[in-house]
């Protein structure tokens, strides 16, 4: 497990972030922060194989940009001083699972933190709110961009998620926060090779992390 890794404590994710993401699930655009939590066992790298469960119905990708925990959190504390990395993630979900779980009104830990369901890249340093406006990610699946988004489109901004997820659950050192996915997640397969790309704009080349090689068991 890479040296980043250990030292991430809590795993926080925030559902229905993106306007139009929202709606491809039918999902009505949230009116203050929908905030879930993986257990840290679902940490898992963004290259090699990644093992995921077969036969549990359809396994959807959803790409989002991570953010790391400086220090304490602090009210009115500066966005540069609480945040101190930034990565790309994909928040794995056992579709079928979670939808019938959520009928049944039962929490959906089963669906969104099982093993290997917290991919995270390389952690690069957080250069402030107004590059991390400008990043541009997306997800390639076998050649293909699947998904692409920026998180100017949050519907919740960096600032308010930490805000709120500060007061109420706690936001220390070593925690991430999955920022939530854009349009576009879909189901994957056996053999599906993936790509991260991760771009700001104006500000030289971008970086492509991968590939991450699927296997379903
Ligand atoms: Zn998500």
């Amino acid at each position: 497990m890479p040296q980043s890794f250990e030292q991430i404590r809590n795993i926080y994710c925030v559902g229905r972030n993106y306007a139009l993401h929202a709606k491809e699930l039918g999902n009505e655009i949230p009116d203050e922060p929908m905030i879930f939590s993986k257990p840290t066992h679902s940490l898992h790298p963004a290259e090699g194989k990644l093992l995921l469960p077969g036969g549990v119905g359809e396994i959807h990708y959803e790409i989002e940009v991570v953010i790391r925990i400086a220090s304490t959190y602090q009210q009115g504390a500066s966005i540069e001083h609480c945040i101190d990395g930034i990565a790309l993630g994909i928040d794995w979900t056992l579709r079928d699972l979670q939808t019938k779980l959520k009928e049944k009104r039962h929490p959906w830990l089963t669906a969104k933190g099982f093993i290997g369901s917290a991919v995270v890249t390389d952690f690069q340093p957080f250069t402030g709110i107004d590059s991390f406006e400008r990043i541009e990610f997306s997800l390639i699946r076998n050649g293909q961009i699947v998904q692409a988004g920026s998180p100017k489109d949050m519907i919740f901004s960096v600032q308010q998620l930490i805000d709120f997820i500060g007061p109420r659950l706690g936001l220390g050192e070593g925690d991430i926060i999955f920022t939530g996915t854009p349009a576009g997640v879909g189901a994957i397969a056996d053999g599906d090779s993936l790509e991260l790309k991760l771009n700001v704009k104006n500000e030289g080349l971008g970086q492509t992390f991968g590939p991450l090689l699927i296997e379903m068991k």
